[in-house]
């Protein structure tokens, strides 16, 4: 792990806070849990889902200065304040990840650019509202999709996707992975793995276990392995409603800090909308003077 450059005591800290906020990381918030949905939605606006073109690594480089470009009328036609511009992405990668071995556990990057990475869980909200916005702002995003959640639309994340964001695996059925035997974890991130590689034409790089759950299990870390994924991504941030849930005493954003939100609506929001989610999100950034990067920009993938 520490080949990654990462730091495993903080990484390890992280993986008990992330179990600490268990009831508030991916269907929690009180309300209507958003996890066991899975299945039981009916396809609300199934669309082809055909194979999709395949934006993988090249087109994530392109699109990572994109906030940069962002025009101040499509901020304010959301109501929002633009975000600074976000540096280049570095040449050489603060994460290194390896083609065979253990993955690495990790809920924030080493770097000193004054960014952080907006990462976006499940796939239950499928607003269409929320493609517009991704458009307009060019915000980069990953999306870590359970795919008993977002197989009745698996076409509604393409144009999500076919702006640079990239597509990462998060179990068939959302279950707490640590109560589960070996083999079971597997089929629940190999089975997300090949319907995801399917749909979106690139096979994920990263896995996010249900609310953190098991990250540092030598089992979890087995199962990923042999299933593909390369990295276990947690977070350093889990955004409620209008405001983020800190895992730091002192509540600020640090520069590589990873951030959890989720694909949700007004049911889940107390009448929030998904877009007035993420704008919040997007003001509680900006207004710390930090800027959005995309994760995969600072990752460096395995050889092959
Ligand atoms: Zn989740």
């Amino acid at each position: 792990m520490s080949r990654n450059g990462l730091s495993r005591t903080r990484t390890y800290a992280a993986g008990a806070l992330a179990l600490l906020a268990f009831a508030t990381a991916c269907g929690d918030d009180g309300g209507g849990s958003a996890a066991p949905a899975a299945g039981t939605t009916a396809p609300a606006a199934s669309k082809p889902s055909g194979a999709a073109p395949a934006p993988t690594g090249g087109a994530a480089t392109a699109g990572a200065t994109a906030p940069a470009g962002a025009d101040a009328a499509a901020w304010a036609k959301w109501n929002l304040t633009p975000l600074a511009p976000a540096p280049a992405p570095p040449a050489d990668k603060p994460v290194k990840l390896q083609r065979t071995g253990p993955v690495p556990v990790f809920s924030e990057v080493k770097t000193s650019d004054k960014v952080v990475f907006i990462t976006i869980d499940d796939g239950a909200e499928k607003d269409p509202k929320f493609v517009e916005m991704l458009t307009d702002l060019k915000v980069p995003i990953s999306m870590f999709l359970t795919k008993d959640i977002v197989k009745n639309d698996y076409g509604y994340f393409k144009p999500l996707q076919a702006l640079g964001n990239h597509v990462q695996n998060h179990t068939v059925t959302h279950p707490v992975m640590s109560k589960l035997p070996a083999d079971k974890q597997k089929s629940e991130i190999c089975d997300d793995q090949a319907a995801l590689t399917q749909q979106y034409g690139t096979a994920p790089l990263l896995f996010r276990p249900p609310f953190g759950d098991g990250a540092n299990t030598p089992t979890l870390n087995t199962s990923v392995q042999e299933c593909g994924p390369r990295a276990i991504v947690l977070w350093r941030e889990s955004m409620q409603i209008h405001d983020m849930q800190y895992q730091a005493a002192d509540k600020k954003l640090k520069p590589g800090d990873i951030v959890l939100a989720h694909f949700r609506g007004p049911k889940e929001l107390k009448g929030a909308t998904m877009t007035q989610m993420f704008g919040d999100l997007l003001a509680r950034i900006q207004e710390q003077g930090f800027s959005v990067a995309r994760l995969e920009d600072y990752i460096q993938a395995p050889a092959s």
